[in-house]
């Protein structure tokens, strides 16, 4: 196992940006290694859409009609970017975000959340600041064809993304390291507190 790429029950860094509450590394990683376990309570579509407030969303999308809910813990306040240092890996119904590139301690964390999404329902103004920055974040299927190819390379787009697109799914570069019972915090996606639909 490389050095860093085991971060099983770490927690890490809640604190505040202008973005709202923002999560942040507590030391190096290095790319592929493990970061959080999203958790949260499972919802079906229907219930996702009763239930979600477009303007403070913290629901994360890990099947065609599964979501899980809002959590209190560092999971549930990832904020999105265009350009970010983590991605997506849903395995076994379980949702993992891992590094995509190194990441130094004290960096936010980040994923992009178009790659958690094919729900034909919530988009969201992004105010990321990247200089990648699309100014919209939506379905997977709308991206650019060149940043849907970097995410599908990572191995950062769950299947049931790819499989709506007509893909194979990606074969795994990294091995992710999980543990059964670990007590990772997890979450969903409060970052998503930060932003606003229009
Ligand atoms: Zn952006």
């Amino acid at each position: 196992m490389e050095e860093g790429s085991i971060a099983l029950g770490e927690a890490l860094i809640i604190g505040q940006t202008v973005r709202g509450r923002s999560v942040f590394a507590p030391r190096d990683f290095g790319a592929g290694s493990f970061i959080i376990e999203f958790g949260g309570e499972r919802f079906g579509r229907d219930e996702y859409i009763s239930l979600v407030d477009p303007d403070n969303n913290h629901f994360l999308q890990i099947d065609r009609n599964l979501f899980l809910g809002p959590t209190e813990t560092a999971d549930n306040f990832i904020n999105h970017s265009c350009d970010p240092n983590c991605g997506l890996r849903v395995e076994a119904g379980r949702a993992y975000l891992f590094a995509i590139r190194p990441i130094a301690g004290g960096d936010e964390i980040t994923f992009d959340y178009s790659t958690s999404m094919d729900e034909d329902f919530w988009e969201m103004r992004c105010r990321c600041g990247s200089a990648a920055c699309r100014g919209r974040v939506g379905d997977f299927k709308h991206l650019p064809v060149e940043t849907r190819d970097r995410y599908m390379a990572l191995g950062a787009v769950p299947e049931f993304i790819l499989s709506g697109l007509g893909n194979k799914p990606a074969v795994a570069g990294m091995i992710i390291e999980t543990r059964a019972g670990a007590g990772f915090s997890s979450a969903t996606g409060e970052a998503r507190a930060a932003l606003q639909a229009s």
